[in-house]
């Protein structure tokens, strides 16, 4: 039976999966949602015997009703293969009493590789089905870590073209100089005065523009997103929660059925959102531990029902976590409103006229199953300092941001659940900060000095992705306002 997409503000516009990857955002601004979250057909025990790939199919399978089995699977073996350092793909590891699942291991080493490796072959394929003659632009806002996995991943694939905007003071020295440095002829990378939720509001507003849409449509162009908001991006996500529950069973440190709790050092929304998905699915997932930094924007949601980014932004050691528009929230809220489309519209409009809106009190009885928590960034830069003095293990800090709530869980809680932490970049990537977290000593050192005292601290080779941008030549330097987006846009589409 074919599963259908619907959007969250509209319940007549519905789509077939290929049309919702290849749409990105639903007209008027919605996001897809699949109208029933389908259950997993293996059994635990099936899946514990699995490999990454296959269990990634078990999974999308459900989801993308409209591929062919062989077009999924060839997407698949494109995604995930030599481009990851392990065969494992997303290997879990035990520190401290967590076991952190490590979704760095992809071409860019942040988590964003898992969804953005296999994206341009759903887009591709569905592009291909839905009898598509123009090339796909897609067209994204960063706060750092989507920029360069989308931009690794759409390089030099024929018929799409990728233009990036990112904060140009809100992104890590080793993020930019991944981005600048990108090759291929179809990229575009452009540093924005603003913040990420401007850049995302910048390209949400191309996004909705029609204009721009039928004069790009002349050229033989069209938009599409590579955002966590496309849901070509947030299925390939749940994966990796089934892989890691699968793993623990086949490691017997939890029997088919056990409950664990899941952490997420959550930004946008998408991957705790895949997590609540994953359980959806029928994965015994106990509590969603939703990890925020300073930008605690969801933390205060979840404790009193308002969402409220009327608030100073805040620019962290965490950067891909500074975002105080949780795009993906809205796939919840349309949910818990009883996937009601204009109930969420109106939560919606509020959010966009007035920076805030409230939930009723039925809507957040229903998110008993989330815990929110914040660290500070000193609480952060203690909780890399403190698990490495324990255990030499080395995490990041937005991993340290989830790591630090889960403590905070713990200790309100009591609750010993076997617990996964999402650990979504390489302290490689944000080597300043984790080497300044332990020890003051490092903080004159100059970048990749740290990233090779880094690498004989922690005991692990400097990863392909920060050896290749040691002395690449800056290929992209355009600067620009949030209103010349479009103009940017308009002068590389020619
Ligand atoms: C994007 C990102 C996050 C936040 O993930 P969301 O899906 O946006 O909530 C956390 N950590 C890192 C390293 C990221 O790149």
């Amino acid at each position: 039976m074919e599963l259908k997409y619907v959007s969250t503000r509209d319940a007549n516009e519905v789509v077939s999966a290929s049309q919702a990857i290849l749409k990105g955002l639903a007209n008027g601004g919605g996001l897809f949602v699949p109208t029933t979250i389908p259950k997993l057909d293996v059994s635990l025990e099936d899946l514990s015997k699995m490999s990454y790939q296959q269990t990634a199919y078990e999974v999308m399978k459900l989801f993308l009703t409209d591929f062919t089995e062989s077009e999924l699977k060839t997407c698949i073996e494109r995604a995930y293969d030599s481009k990851f350092d392990t065969d494992e793909i997303a290997p879990l590891v035990y520190a401290d009493g967590a076991y952190y699942l490590e979704l760095f291991h992809g071409s860019t080493i942040a988590f964003k590789d898992m969804a953005l490796s296999i994206l341009p072959h759903l887009m591709i394929t569905s592009a291909r089905k839905n009898n598509v003659k123009n090339d796909i632009v897609i067209l994204t806002a960063t706060s750092g870590d989507t920029g360069k996995a989308a931009l690794a991943g759409f390089a030099g694939v024929e018929g799409t073209r990728i233009i990036v905007f990112y904060p140009k003071d809100g992104v890590s020295p080793i993020q930019k100089q991944q981005m600048v440095t990108q090759l291929g002829d179809n990229t575009l990378v452009v540093g924005i005065d603003g913040n990420f939720d401007q850049a995302q509001t910048g390209v949400k507003q191309m996004f909705a523009d029609k204009e721009m849409a039928a004069e790009l449509d002349a050229k033989g162009f069209q938009f599409s997103s590579a955002n966590s908001i496309n849901i070509g991006r947030l299925v390939p996500q749940i994966v990796y929660y089934v892989y890691s529950y699968a793993k623990l069973v086949e490691n017997e440190k939890i029997k088919p059925g056990d409950k664990i709790n899941v952490v997420v050092p959550t930004g946008n929304f998408g991957n705790i959102l895949a997590a609540f998905y994953a359980k959806n699915m029928g994965l015994p997932i106990a509590k969603l531990i939703c990890a925020s930094n300073e930008n605690k924007v969801l933390y205060d949601f979840f404790s009193t029902g308002v969402y409220d980014k009327n608030r100073d932004f805040v620019l962290t050691n965490s950067p891909s976590m500074d975002i105080l528009i949780s795009s993906n929230l809205e796939r919840l809220i349309y949910r818990i409103a009883g996937e009601d489309s204009v109930k969420n519209a109106e939560l919606m409009r509020q959010l966009n006229e007035t920076g805030k809106y409230e939930i009723t009190p039925e809507m957040k009885a229903q998110l008993d199953e989330f815990y929110g928590n914040y660290t500070d960034e000193a609480e952060t830069a203690k909780t890399i300092h403190d698990l490495y003095e324990k255990t030499g293990y080395v995490i990041d800090t937005h991993t340290a941001v989830a790591a630090g709530v889960y403590a905070k869980y713990k200790a309100d809680t009591n609750d010993d659940t076997t617990t996964v932490i999402a650990s979504t970049a390489s302290p490689f990537k944000f080597a300043r900060s984790v080497m300044s977290a332990i020890d003051s000593k490092y903080e004159s050192m100059e970048d990749f000095a740290l990233v090779d005292e880094l690498s004989k601290v922690a005991g692990v080779e400097v990863p392909k992705a920060v050896e290749e941008i040691r002395d690449a030549e800056v290929r992209h330097k355009t600067i620009c306002a949030v209103d010349e987006m479009p103009q940017v846009v308009r002068d590389f589409l020619v």
